[in-house]
């Protein structure tokens, strides 16, 4: 790769980042495209991330992924929102327009429903109601992306039960709680999809029994380290079709290098399978 004086910046912002993923998708993309530009990772100290946001307007950068801790404050720092950003609370993608303005964007929702496209390509998401395991900002934006998409019901399972309700009283009356362990929550579930946090500690168990979910549900794990988490695994267990959090990480990607870089990434760069050998995973 050739950097130049016309090189397109483009970064992911959080803390920690040295684990993200996501410079190696968009520079295997840049590579394969031949596009002069670059993708990097940049880490934001504590409290400032606004006068991050501040020294970019006026498009030194042309844009930046957000990931955790700023999802939330990234949509407070941008001066317009889109409408799936204000849904989801969040906002995962930042473009520096080279007036000075700020535009916060979530893509999470789309990659999300690009990930069940891909791997259960049958499934719709108005097929039934959706169990969401954890009440977190990815929680949010799956119950904003499903709805959007014509889900019937979200039943939102969380550790901490006032979190649930907060997340529910956003949405009304198509979103409500339930309690961890009921098993009558899944019994007409057409999918579960677990945005818990905790499937990132080693050997950590699934959320819930799964017995009782329908043979025709579809479970899907945010979590993509590990790959084949103890919820898929259960899930594979009961004989439902999986989904993983891999093709979500690229379906988010995928309209932000779009944004960054003016086109689609290109056909035929096997991102998933350079992942996947990073990930220690078999293609
Ligand atoms: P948050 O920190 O906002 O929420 C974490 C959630 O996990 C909360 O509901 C929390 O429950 C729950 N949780 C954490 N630890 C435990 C535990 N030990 N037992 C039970 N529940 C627990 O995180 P996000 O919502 O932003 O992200 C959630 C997950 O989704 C992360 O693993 C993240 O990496 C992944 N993600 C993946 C994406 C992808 O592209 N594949 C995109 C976005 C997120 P409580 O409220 O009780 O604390």
């Amino acid at each position: 790769m050739t950097l130049t004086a016309a090189t397109r910046l483009a970064a992911v912002v959080g803390r920690p980042i040295r684990h993200s993923l996501s410079p190696v998708l968009h520079n295997a993309w840049l590579e394969a495209a031949g596009l002069d530009g670059a993708y990097v990772a940049l880490s934001v100290s504590e409290g400032r991330f606004g006068a991050f946001v501040d020294a970019l307007r006026g498009g030194s950068l042309t844009g930046v992924n957000v990931t955790l801790p700023f999802k939330t404050e990234a949509l407070a720092a941008a001066d317009i929102a889109s409408e799936r950003a204000l849904a989801a609370g969040a906002a995962n993608l930042l473009l520096f327009d080279p007036d000075g303005q700020v535009r916060a964007d979530n893509t999470d929702g789309e990659g999300l429903l690009y990930a069940f496209a891909r791997q259960a390509p049958d499934f719709r998401p108005d097929h039934g109601p959706l169990v969401i395991f954890g009440a977190g900002g990815a929680a949010r934006g799956a119950a904003a992306a499903f709805l959007a998409a014509g889900c019937p019901e979200v039943r939102i399972v969380n550790r901490t039960r006032s979190r649930a309700e907060d997340l529910a009283s956003l949405f009304g009356q198509k979103v409500r709680v339930g309690e961890p362990g009921d098993r009558s929550l899944l019994e007409d579930a057409a999918a579960l999809v677990n945005a818990s946090s905790a499937g990132l500690a080693e050997g950590a168990p699934p959320p819930q029994d799964l017995g009782s979910a329908p043979a025709r549900a579809v479970a899907m794990d945010m979590t993509y380290r590990p790959l084949r988490t103890a919820f898929l695994a259960a899930a594979e267990g009961r004989g439902l079709r999986t989904v993983d959090g891999l093709d979500m990480l690229i379906g988010q990607a995928i309209p932000s290098f779009e944004a960054f870089f003016g086109q689609p990434p290109p056909a035929g760069a096997d991102v998933r399978g350079r992942v996947l050998r990073i990930l220690g995973e078999a293609t």
